[in-house]
Parts: structure tokens; C-alpha cells; sequence
């Protein structure tokens, strides 16, 4: 059996509160992404990551303490 890995980014724009998702391309700290609902500019601030926490109780565990370098 073949196992192969998809990483899947969430955003959620600040200022219409939508939401979208962007596989593989990893996003970085400062980085300006447009929302594809209402056009407007984001700044990424943190990428938060739940793959610790994913192995307990995701629903409880507030994220991963530190961000993916
Ligand atoms: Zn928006």
C-alpha cells in the first residue's frame, strides 16, 4: 500500500469572516492573501497546527504551541 501526504491550509479572511482552503502551498508569516469572497487583503499572522493534539482529543486541546517553521 502507497501512502501519500496532502497538506491542507485553512484561511479565513478578517473581514467577511469566509473561509477557503489551499493544498501544498505552504503560507508564511506575512504573507498577503487575497479572499476569494470579498477581494480584500489578509496578512498572515501564524500558522496554527492541531497534528499533536489530533493524536488526543483535538476537540479539547487548543493547538499545537508552536507554529510550523
Ligand atoms: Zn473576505
Amino acid at each position: 500500500m502507497k501512502v501519500s501526504l496532502e497538506f491542507l491550509y485553512h484561511f479565513r479572511c478578517d473581514r467577511c469572516d469566509n473561509w477557503w482552503s489551499r493544498a501544498d502551498i505552504e503560507p508564511k508569516p506575512g504573507d498577503r492573501v487575497y479572499c476569494p469572497q470579498c477581494g480584500s487583503v489578509n496578512t498572515v499572522e501564524e500558522i496554527q497546527t492541531f497534528r499533536n493534539a489530533a493524536r488526543s482529543a483535538c476537540l479539547h486541546t487548543p493547538p499545537d504551541p508552536e507554529p510550523l517553521t
